[in-house]
């Protein structure tokens, strides 16, 4: 993750101003379908948002976890072995739309978030949808008192 010089206010406003007209999502990669959006995205590990994982075949998968996704298909049952989250049982994700894979659910009964999303970057890009009307309310990132970098999840 790279983090941003922080902003003047009045650049601030304006970024602001322009993500109330856009809307970022994540989608599946191959078929488009929507997975989730960048406000859900959230640090499980040390490393941040983003983090390397090797599987046991030696794969690299780079991973960005998430607190919520949407169509979604689970494969197989929960399996704690090799799992990268100690104590998180994980089952694979597919698109529902195109079976592309997208990543993994996690799931523990013990620990706090009890499931959350790992979805590896090869299975998703994110889509900017540009608004005719600004949104309502404030996306999550910009609630008050809280400093984020503005370009906050480098994907
Ligand atoms: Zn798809």
């Amino acid at each position: 993750m790279v983090l941003q010089p922080q902003p003047k206010e009045s650049e601030l406003v304006e970024v602001v101003v322009a993500k109330l007209y856009e809307r970022e999502k994540m989608c599946c990669d191959s078929c488009g379908t929507e997975i989730t959006d960048p406000s859900k995205v959230f640090a499980m590990s040390k490393d941040g948002i983003q983090s390397n994982y090797v599987n046991p075949g030696g794969h690299v998968y780079e991973t960005v976890t998430v607190m919520t996704a949407q169509n979604f298909e689970l494969i197989g049952n929960p399996s704690k072995q090799f799992s990268w989250f100690p104590g998180y049982a994980w089952t694979i994700m597919q698109c529902k739309t195109c079976n592309n894979h997208l990543g993994w659910r996690f799931t523990s009964t013990m620990l706090r978030p009890s499931c959350f999303y790992g979805l590896a970057k090869s299975g998703f890009k994110v889509v900017i949808h540009k608004r005719t009307t600004p949104e309502c309310e404030f996306p999550e990132y910009y609630e008050s008192g809280t400093t984020y970098a503005v370009e906050y999840i480098p994907i």
